[in-house]
């Protein structure tokens, strides 16, 4: 047993899914764990709350698709039971519903991407728009996620890339560009090729069930972080909210010995960082000694993504089809999904009206209208997909403005990201804009890195053990052949022409 006062002090800052992952390991490891969070709740981008009357509120809604492998373990791990049934879900657009897509896990499996072209139901597009991102199949095989792959694909924007392999108008406008504005928040010429391709494989590609997905039955706050924050607690960590750390304490040989929140000083062996890029950017700019790191003054060429967050209540029933859907088509650059939280939490099952969230993402047009402005409108766009809404009424609503909140892959971005290790030998990153070798994404990535953080700080502290980190599903026999054909013909290319050509 460790004395109190001999553990080793470590400092994580931040408290989404990145930072509760880091101190959760390194507490149960037996350091001396502080969690500073600047916001009122842990949670970062997945935090709720209530409303001054009760209500409850979240900054946006949250899926966990398939391959959340890592979040599905914790979640047994903490004995707790917080999601849905897998569910079905629709596209829609101002021409009313375009997609369905089916539980692909329930239907016989074929080789991926084979299912997901199949048994997704298009209500109008072409089989021939569809055949047209037969030849993109060459880039999922030879984007493989390595250090190479990211700065191969990384300057060519995705509207370039499925340009270049001959992807329909059609099959851009009302398939691709929709999955870009909702997974990775920006229409495609914003979106970094490397990016697209990544998100692509991990969410829809790579196996034919990737695309289920399941939601909370209530807040994420409510159902997932509140008791893992119990049981963070439990194992020893202080989590402190209301804490925003604007600097660091630097000793000799670029060895961090503290972190500063306003007045307060917290020592440490070691530092984490979890918090989204936004975020960081305003910690560099209070702090000389991050300035004084090339890497970090070099984050402000990174950027972020406004999203709006939105909640009706209505006076009345309405028959919703699907509980979860998304949008396109409404706005040039601004993808939208809307909930049928009747559906999907459990404190509104039995309401005898309809709750409905609604989500906006690349919203920058929206975030500086007002509630008056913005209710109205979400109102006229769920009734172009749903007429029912035509004649209900909205008795209470909550609008969440979150500006420059969510990562930007921004084509060109990767060279300026960091990965989990810097230049100071005890300050380590994590968050869901880290470049890590994993392959997830969002929720599933941040919590991720934060168990790469961890395992960075045993390493280099010496104490406990690293967690196990379950890797994403390997891809299935024909796509590793694939990926194989292509490295061949590129090293044969690289041996035989001059090194000439853009990447
Ligand atoms: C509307 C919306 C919908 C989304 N939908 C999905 C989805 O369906 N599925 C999915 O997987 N992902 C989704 N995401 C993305 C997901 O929320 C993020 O990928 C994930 O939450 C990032 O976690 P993180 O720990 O990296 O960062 P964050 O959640 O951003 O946490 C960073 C924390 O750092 C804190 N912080 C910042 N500065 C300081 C400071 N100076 N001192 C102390 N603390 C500080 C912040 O307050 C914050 O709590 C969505 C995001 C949004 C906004």
């Amino acid at each position: 047993m460790i004395e109190e006062s001999q553990k080793k002090r470590v400092v994580v800052v931040g408290a989404g899914w990145a930072g509760l992952g880091a101190t959760y390991h390194l507490a149960k490891q037996g350091y001396d764990v502080t969690l500073l969070e600047a916001g009122p709740y842990p949670g970062g981008l997945v935090a709720g709350w209530k409303t001054g009357a009760g209500k409850s509120v979240e900054a946006g809604i949250h899926g966990f698709w398939y391959p959340y492998r890592n979040i599905f373990s914790l979640v047994n791990e903490l004995g707790i039971n917080p999601f849905t049934t897998w569910t079905r879900s629709s596209q829609y657009s101002p021409a009313g519903l375009e997609v369905t897509s089916p539980i692909f896990q329930d239907l016989p499996r074929l080789p991926a991407p084979l299912g997901t072209f199949l048994y997704t139901q298009f209500q109008r597009l072409p089989i021939a728009d569809r055949l047209s991102a037969l030849p993109l199949l060459y880039a999922v095989a030879d984007f493989d996620n390595s250090d190479e792959a990211w700065r191969r694909y990384d300057f060519v924007t995705a509207r370039e890339l499925f340009k270049d392999f001959g992807v329909s108008a059609r099959l851009y406008r009302e398939a691709f560009e929709p999955m870009l504005l909702v997974g990775l928040f920006a229409p495609g010429e914003q979106c970094s090729a490397a990016a697209t391709l990544g998100m692509l494989y991990f969410f829809i590609l790579a196996h034919q069930p990737d695309f289920d997905v399941v939601w909370c039955r209530g807040t994420v706050g409510e159902k997932i972080f509140r008791p893992w924050v119990e049981r963070i607690e439990k194992a020893g960590a202080r989590v402190l909210p209301k804490h925003r750390v604007t600097d660091l304490i630097v000793g000799s040989n670029e060895h961090v010995k503290g972190v500063v929140c306003g007045d307060e000083v917290f020592d440490a062996d070691a530092v984490v960082f979890a918090v989204g890029i936004t975020g960081m950017q305003k910690i560099v700019s209070t702090s000389a000694s991050l300035q004084s790191h090339e890497e970090f003054r070099n984050l402000s060429n990174l950027g972020a993504i406004d999203v709006l967050a939105t909640r009706l209540w209505f006076d009345s029933k309405i028959d919703i089809p699907r509980p979860s859907n998304a949008c396109f088509g409404f706005d040039a650059t601004t993808g939208w999904t809307f909930f049928d939280l009747n559906a999907l939490h459990d404190e509104y099952h039995h309401e005898p009206a309809t709750v409905i969230e609604a989500d906006f993402y690349h919203a920058n047009q929206f975030v500086s209208m007002s509630d008056e402005e913005i209710i109205p409108k979400v109102q006229h766009y769920l009734e172009t997909c749903v007429p029912g809404f035509r004649e209900a009424k909205v008795i209470d609503s909550s609008v969440i403005r979150l500006p420059k909140a969510v990562t930007h892959f921004a084509p060109g971005s990767y060279r300026h990201m960091l990965p989990a290790k810097t230049s100071f030998e005890n300050v380590f990153m994590s968050g869901d804009w880290i470049v890590n070798r994993h392959g997830s994404w969002s929720q599933e990535k941040a919590y991720v890195t934060g168990l790469e953080a961890a395992n960075l700080v045993v390493s280099y502290l010496g104490e406990g053990t690293p967690t196990v980190i379950l890797p994403v599903e390997e891809d299935e026999m024909h796509i590793q052949v694939a990926r194989s054909l292509t490295q061949t013909v590129r090293n044969i290319g690289k041996s035989i022409l001059p090194n000439f050509w853009l990447p």
